[in-house]
């Protein structure tokens, strides 16, 4: 039965593809790409020649059928983003919803992702971590995002924009307080970054500079209360409750 494969592919580091990667990238027949210039460009510096046909945001649902087809025909087929893995803030999990539901079989291949690459070296807890892939745009709602999870146990993992990495450290700090943070930018790139400190600190730092490249933003989660005994009530020699903490 034809497959379709999920194919990580690197963020920004070319050499970061798997070997088994680049094997699904040139066995299959058709890869489904995000950006068909983008994906060209790793394709070349592999010289891999499988044909490649656009799947985005706007022509996701028409391109369904020709996967389908693809399938049904029984041809493999390979989708790719233009960065880390397909369906985390990218287009993929309709198409790979539909394949299931069609009967195909599903891979992944996995690889690259920003999230946990910015989280495997941002010394925050990495035990519990909640994604909130790109914040809104606007303040009102970013600051109400950040409400929801104030109480979350959680290091909180958020994509953003250069432009808007100051705005949405501004309203995490008014809402979630000055808490322990990590900005990564420009992983696995020739000006990888990392900023490390409480979110004011990161504030300071980017305002006072002009940010650039691609960012990954990981907050230190809401700190656990100390756990309390159980209380427990008996009665005295004399029958009165007694209630100890
Ligand atoms: N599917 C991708 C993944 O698995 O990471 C994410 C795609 S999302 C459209 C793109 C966002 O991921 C960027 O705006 C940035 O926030 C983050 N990102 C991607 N590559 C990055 C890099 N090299 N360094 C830092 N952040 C990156």
């Amino acid at each position: 039965m034809a497959v379709l494969y999920v194919v990580a592919t690197p963020i920004g580091n070319l050499e970061d593809i798997s070997p088994r990667g680049l094997r699904i990238l040139q066995e299959v027949g058709l890869i489904a790409a995000e950006d068909t210039r983008h994906t060209r460009k790793l394709l070349q510096r592999y010289q891999i020649e499988t044909r490649l046909i656009a799947y985005h945001e706007h022509n996701k649902l028409a391109r369904l059928n020709t996967i389908l087809l693809a399938l049904a025909n029984g041809d493999d087929v390979a989708l790719v983003s233009d960065a880390g893995t397909p369906a985390i803030s990218d287009p993929g999990y309709e198409l790979v919803g539909a394949v299931i539901e069609a009967g195909f079989v599903v891979v992944p291949i996995p690889g690259p992702s920003a999230v946990i690459t910015g989280l495997s070296a941002s010394g925050l807890p990495t035990d519990r971590f909640y994604y909130l892939g790109f914040p809104p745009r606007r303040s009102k709602e970013r600051c109400a995002l950040f409400s929801e999870v104030v109480d979350i146990p959680a290091t909180l993992v958020l994509y953003e924009a250069p432009h808007r990495i100051c705005e949405s450290l501004a309203d995490a700090l008014s809402v979630l307080g000055d808490r322990p943070a990590a900005v990564a930018r420009e992983l696995t790139k020739l000006h990888e970054q990392f900023v490390r400190g409480t979110l004011s600190e990161l504030l300071a730092h980017f305002n006072a500079t002009e940010p650039r490249g691609e960012f990954v933003l990981m907050i230190g989660g809401a700190t656990r209360p100390a756990k309390r005994k159980p209380s427990s009530t008996s009665t005295n020699e004399l029958g009165v409750a007694v209630t100890t903490d």
